[in-house]
């Protein structure tokens, strides 16, 4: 007979953040969200570069991927400006030139826009 029988211990496993069971929680699975930074924390740098064929993309770097929720960003950002976007490694691009509306939006969400 264990000493921690029926004791708070002898408990299944429950999720720290909705307090259910393990077997019954929903929350998503832990990702590199506790990587995640604040936006005012960090610093973004804006340019708009030719690419080959004229194509103009404004290029978002500075900010780390295992930072930010990449993926929301870019969606965020390209429904924004109603353009196409890619995010390769830690940097963000956006077809097309929308420098002033993107430091404008990265201002709003709370990043640093240099
Ligand atoms: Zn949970």
């Amino acid at each position: 007979m264990g000493l921690l029988a029926g004791t708070p211990f002898d408990r299944p496993p429950h999720c720290e953040r909705c307090d259910r069971l393990e077997s019954e929680c929903t929350c998503p699975p832990e990702t590199a969200k506790s990587n995640l930074v604040a936006p005012d924390r960090q610093t973004a740098r804006l340019a708009v570069e030719k690419r080959r064929k004229g194509k103009v993309v404004t290029v978002i770097s500075g900010l780390a991927a295992n930072q930010n929720d990449f993926p929301a960003l870019l969606t965020q950002l390209k429904s924004f400006c109603g353009a196409g976007g890619t995010s390769d490694g830690d940097t963000l691009e956006i077809q097309g030139d929308h420098l002033d509306r993107l430091q404008q939006k990265l201002k709003q969400i709370g990043y640093r826009v240099r």
